[in-house]
């Protein structure tokens, strides 16, 4: 059996992220693959069950607590699925994702993963960091910066303090350009 392909997407907040993975999902409909969408439990900004995009489109997904609720309730084996796709890897325990991305892509399974790659003081998120490691194919995509409209490739904390986790409204982050963005 071949190995599974993994992509990872990654880019700011509000670059368009799970657009890009929503338009792979339906790709995957489209051509009849048997698929699984898993987000992590600590996303639930619109739904417990879909990924959703901040102009609404959404998908349905599997809400995840941790790998081995997944695996108990997901049966990888016997060309059960041919793709996973997996929304906001940064909120992913990077350990435990990293091991099971191998063993689907191991079992031939494709992997489509997408996130932050850096937080707002632009430090690295360790698991996003790891999937662009091991990714066959990376996809960055950028906003547009909120103050001059060119392209954005961080994210900004319009306000200060607050856990590195915070997950993201547009009240508390936008996408800046380097010029106008500083740590925080
Ligand atoms: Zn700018």
């Amino acid at each position: 059996m071949d190995r599974g392909t993994l992509e990872t997407i990654v880019g700011a907040m509000f670059a368009g992220k799970t657009s890009e993975l929503l338009k792979r999902i339906l790709w995957a409909e489209h051509q009849g693959k048997k698929i699984l969408v898993i987000k992590p439990k600590i996303d639930n900004r619109y739904s417990e069950k879909l990924i959703s995009t901040h102009n609404n489109l959404s998908h349905e997904c599997y809400a995840m607590n941790n790998w081995k609720e997944v695996n108990s309730n997901f049966d990888f084996s016997n060309n059960n699925y041919e793709v996973v796709f997996l929304d906001e890897i940064q909120f992913m325990d990077s350990k435990e994702t990293i091991k099971n991305v191998e063993n689907l892509l191991q079992i031939g399974i494709d992997v489509v993963c997408a996130g932050l790659d850096q937080d707002s003081r632009g430090k690295p998120w360790d698991t996003s960091s790891y999937l662009l490691g091991l990714a066959d194919k990376i996809t960055k995509i950028y906003g547009f910066c909120n103050v001059c409209g060119l392209e954005a490739t961080k994210t900004y904390r319009k306000i200060e303090g607050g856990e590195r986790t915070q997950v993201g409204a547009s009240n508390i982050y936008e996408p800046r350009c380097l010029k106008h963005w500083k740590p925080r």
